[in-house]
């Protein structure tokens, strides 16, 4: 390997050597096949391709004259002369590099070789028509040979190759032939072996070695190549082939040395067409194997340039020498000497190396892609983390995310359960791991801001003042005394236990009453964060229990967002409409509801998104319902129920004075002195506008006529000279400033205006409004006409009409059940019913009918009213829907009314419900029948028996001035209907 190694620092120190040409007298290139062959084994041969001419520095026969007729002056040898620098001191240098083993016979060696090309090249002349050259002295002299083997490759003429030779016999005789003057040996390839497993290299060459003799020249191929000893260094001889020789008989065995011929090509037709042909196919071949080819790309210029220069069987060599063919098929275009076949043979060899070539480069071009395809993603993703760094969006910046979650924890890290600071831990770590454009990233981040941003263990300290609690409901509600108690007591025994936690209380009532209202007071009574939500139809359970995790856009339930949006763990939570809870199709929202009320469960609720458990037992629930009837059993048997039933007039007027119209006047901006509503107004709105249980109709009328008196405060100019809030200085006098303007432009328009007579009088009216004033009279302007006319539909009741006393989740009211024949007749007797009554009120039509035949039956057995009548009953305002069971002693009484043709007592309403035999049933809701009956002016009710406990319970204002009976049977209601004195009323 030590002259390959002085060859590359040459070539390297040299420009002239940079093209990777050898300069050497003989005008050898150079062609290094290092990393050709896919196995080592080729890797350090080198080929020198002997070129053709180099007579004008030298007195050499240039070799082309041997085939013809190349001129002296050949462009090949001008391009080499060009390219290498030839001359003579450059060549000397390169020779004594590269060959001069020993400086003392290095001229001498080089001597030799010239004298050696020289004569091989006269010979060439010469015997040219010979197959055969025959013995001559000289290298002729060299028809006995020392036989080396080659392993890989066969040497082909024009190139060189070093051989390692591990012998010291074939070494010394080596030496000894290059001292007589005459270094010439012949390299044979070594045929495979056909004991040992060939595709093994070293293996290979430890067998040359060990062979010997005969052994030795079995395995040796008959045809091989005249090689001069260029050097010897050490084991490694670097041999340059002169020409085909074949092995005719053995001489010696140690070293193996052998007689031979030396063989000439066949000669050939230099201007046959299809020599031609095949020749210019092979150089336009190798012009494209020395393109495509990675490992001849340098030399390309080169080679291109020449090979047109070559003579035929040269141009066979060279083709066959530089592809990667094998050891048989080099070994093939060695032994043949037919020019054309050669040539052939090349360029088969060719084509496959070319089509090698081609494949290696899609490859090369697909591996290329992919790399570069990669770089460029890396690139473009560092290039977007740069930007959303600068526009300041990094999301995926990881360490900084993790100290955002671990400072959010770190100040209560302590009353963090354990089991959810594990899992904070947890997903810390997984976070750091994860890729941060993927998927499962954002669900762990989005999971560990839930998990560090709720309120583990951060309550607010509750307060259990009652005295304070009292204050605060009053202040924000007017009335429910009753409702107020209970939330006193709520709080003291909280104050006594030391906490509120364990109960649910449930405000039930019809709509407007101040339900959701009286809740947020308690909140503040008790100084708890307040919340609401509504399950008024909900039907899915994650709304409540969350999502599981895995699911896209996966969200925890109400209660976890509410923790997170009071930021306290103790809130008071508001359930509305817990009477409308729709019914789910997967899972019952009804349980999932219980297990978060429920005091026993909710202290280890299991959100499904935040799958850990949190402890809800210290929030305090609050639920709203219309009718508590509609509650699921299981959630109404754990809540403490209070109902407001809704106000009577009297109620209302002291709400709408206190409470209603202070807000409404606040919002509009409008200051107390600037209005006046008169009692009658009031009483008027109340009694014919907003006649529902509730107050919100109420309060939206009241904001109604505040929003109209500010339009006309506004228009007539009347806009306050000093603000009428103004907390903030700045603010105040900019209100001031706008004021004063505002007072400018009155004053201008007043001057200019003042001439003419309406301005004049709008001034005056300006003056006399500024109190606005509303009575009965005005206020219809304000909110319309009345929405309920008379009071009462009939002002005395006729035969066969009889009010009745209803309920329902809007509150109490009044109704009328009216009765009427339709014909009669022997045997006609039946009922017809209308308006839009349900299953229960249509039976108790029936047993009315039934009760009311057999009272007449008793009463007037004569009377065959019922008999021989068809009858008709009605209960007015037909639109509405209507059920239950409470109206039947109404309709007893009505029949009753049409079948005496006597009608009721005035002012009288009455509800029960009546079984067959006459006995009075208790109904539900007396005092909304109450309120209702007051408002319908109603100065005698009925009520059942069972019911007097209910109504002794009511506020005396509401029990006042009305005259109530009690009864058991419906004898008794026949009496106070109908058994009345007419001088009494
Ligand atoms: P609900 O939840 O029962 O439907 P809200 O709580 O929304 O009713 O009450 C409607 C409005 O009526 C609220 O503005 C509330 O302040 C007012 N309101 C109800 N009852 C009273 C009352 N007793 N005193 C003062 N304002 C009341």
């Amino acid at each position: 390997m030590k002259g390959f190694d002085t060859n590359l620092r040459l070539q390297a120190s040299s420009p002239e050597f940079s093209n990777g040409f050898l300069p050497k007298r003989q005008n050898f290139i150079k062609l290094n096949r290092r990393n050709c062959y896919p196995r080592s084994s080729f890797s350090p041969t080198m080929l020198k391709l002997f070129t053709s001419s180099a007579s004008r520095v030298h007195h050499l026969t240039p070799v082309s004259r041997v085939v013809g007729s190349s001129p002296v002056e050949s462009p090949l040898f001008k391009a080499l002369s060009q390219i290498t620098g030839w001359n003579r001191r450059s060549t000397s240098l390169g020779h004594r590099a590269f060959f001069c083993s020993e400086p003392t016979n290095g001229e001498a060696a080089a001597e030799a070789e010239t004298k050696a090309v020289e004569s091989d090249s006269e010979v060439s002349d010469s015997k040219s028509s010979s197959a055969i050259v025959p013995t001559n002295p000289r290298p002729e002299d060299c028809l006995t040979v020392l036989a080396l083997p080659v392993p890989h490759r066969p040497l082909f003429p024009g190139f060189y190759m070093p051989i390692y030779v591990k012998d010291p016999k074939v070494l010394a005789a080596l030496q000894e032939s290059r001292r007589r003057q005459a270094p010439y040996a012949g390299a044979f390839l070594l045929k495979d072996d056909p004991s040992a497993d060939s595709s093994s290299s070293t293996d290979a060459e430890k067998n040359i070695n060990e062979l010997k003799g005969k052994e030795l020249l079995n395995r040796l191929h008959e045809v091989g190549t005249l090689a001069q000893i260029s050097s010897i260094q050490g084991d490694q001889v670097i041999l340059v082939g002169h020409r085909r020789l074949r092995i005719k008989e053995m001489v010696s065995e140690e070293p193996l040395t052998v007689k031979v011929d030396h063989l000439k090509d066949n000669p050939f037709d230099m201007d046959d067409d299809v020599v031609k042909a095949t020749s210019f196919e092979v150089i336009s071949t190798l012009r494209d194997v020395l393109k495509t080819s990675s490992l001849w790309r340098d030399h390309v210029q080169t080679y291109t340039q020449h090979i047109g220069d070559f003579t035929y069987p040269r141009l066979a060599d060279f083709g066959a020498a530089i592809c990667g063919a094998n050891r048989h098929q080099a070994q093939e275009v060695l032994e043949e000497l037919d020019v054309h076949k050669r040539l052939r043979l090349t360029l088969e060899l060719m084509k496959k190396e070319m089509e090698i070539s081609k494949i290696q480069e899609t490859i090369a071009k697909a591996i290329e892609e992919k790399i570069s395809g990669e770089q460029r993603r890396y690139l473009l993703n560092e290039q977007l983390k740069a930007i959303k760094k600068e526009l300041g969006v990094e999301t995926d910046d990881k360490s900084a995310l993790s100290a955002k979650f671990k400072e959010r924890i770190e100040p209560n890290k302590e009353k963090i359960p354990a089991h959810v600071l594990q899992v904070i831990e947890e997903e810390l770590t997984k976070l750091q791991l994860l890729e941060a454009s993927s998927s499962e990233f954002n669900v762990t981040r989005n999971y560990l801001d839930w998990l560090t941003i709720l309120p583990w263990g951060n309550y607010s300290n509750e307060n259990f003042d009652v005295a304070r609690a009292q204050t605060i409901l009053d202040e924000d509600h007017y009335g429910l005394s009753d409702v107020k108690e209970r939330i006193l007591e709520f709080i003291a025994v909280g104050r006594l236990r030391g906490t509120s936690q364990g109960k649910i209380i449930c405000l039930s009532g019809p709509p407007g009453v101040g339900k959701t209202s009286i809740g947020r007071s308690i909140a503040r009574a008790l100084n708890r964060k307040f919340f609401r939500f509504s399950v008024g139809g909900l039907a899915d359970v994650a709304e409540i229990k969350g999502h599981r995790r895995t699911y896209v856009g996966a969200m925890p339930g109400k209660m976890v967002q509410c923790l997170k949006s009071v930021g306290t763990a103790n809130p008071l939570v508001l359930i509305d409409e817990i009477d409308k809870l729709g019914r789910g199709h997967a899972g019952d929202p009804a349980s999932a509801l219980l297990e978060l009320l429920d005091p026993e469960q909710n202290a280890n609720f299991l959100d499904h998104y935040l799958d850990v458990t949190i402890d809800l037992s210290k929030v305090l629930f609050v639920c709203t319902a219309n009718v508590i009837d509609m509650i699921p059993n299981p959630l109404l048997d754990r809540m403490e129920v209070i109902s407001i039933a809704g106000y009577i007039t009297d109620e209302k007027v002291h709400i709408a004075r206190d409470y209603l119209e202070k807000t409404a006047r606040g919002d509009c901006g409008v200051k107390p002195e600037q209005v006046e509503v008169s009692d009658a107004a009031l009483l008027s709105l109340i009694e014919n506008y907003c006649r529902e249980a509730g107050v919100r109709n109420l309060q939206k009328q009241i904001e109604k006529i505040y929003r109209k008196i500010a339009l006309k405060l506004v228009r007539e100019g009347a806009v306050p000279e000093e603000p009428a809030v103004a907390s903030d200085p700045e603010e105040a006098e900019i209100v001031a400033d706008v004021g004063e303007s505002i007072e400018n432009h009155t004053v201008e328009e007043n001057t200019v205006s003042s001439a003419e007579e309406p301005k004049e009088e709008a001034q005056t009216e300006k003056i006399a409004i500024e109190t606005v004033m509303i009575d009965e009279s005005n206020l219809a302007d304000y909110v319309g006409k009345p929405v309920f006319h008379a009071e009462k539909l009939y002002e005395q009741t006729p035969v066969g009409v009889v009010m009745g006393l209803a309920w329902t989740s809007m509150g109490g009211s009044t109704l009328y059940i009216e009765t009427t024949v339709v014909e009669e007749g022997e045997g006609k007797g039946g009922l017809n019913i209308t308006g839009q009554l349900g299953d229960v009120m249509k039976e108790s039509a029936q047993i009315a009918h039934t009760v009311a035949r057999k009272i007449m039956l008793e009463k007037e057995p004569e009377n065959q009213f019922f008999a021989n009548s068809k009858l008709h009953l009605h209960v007015p305002a037909g639109a509405t829907p209507k059920d239950g069971p409470s109206a039947g002693c109404t309709m007893i009484t009505s029949l009753l009314s049409l079948a005496t043709k006597k009608p009721v007592r005035k002012d009288l309403a009455m509800t029960g419900e009546v079984t067959l035999t006459g006995r009075i049933l208790p109904i539900g809701g007396v005092k909304e029948k109450t309120i209702a009956a007051r408002r319908s002016q109603i100065k005698t009710i009925i009520f059942p028996e069972a019911n007097r406990r209910d109504f002794d319970e009511l506020a005396e204002n509401v029990k006042e001035g009305l005259n109530v009976h009690f009864v058991d049977d419906y004898g008794k209601i026949f009496e106070l209907a109908f058994g009345y004195d007419k001088q009494e009323d």
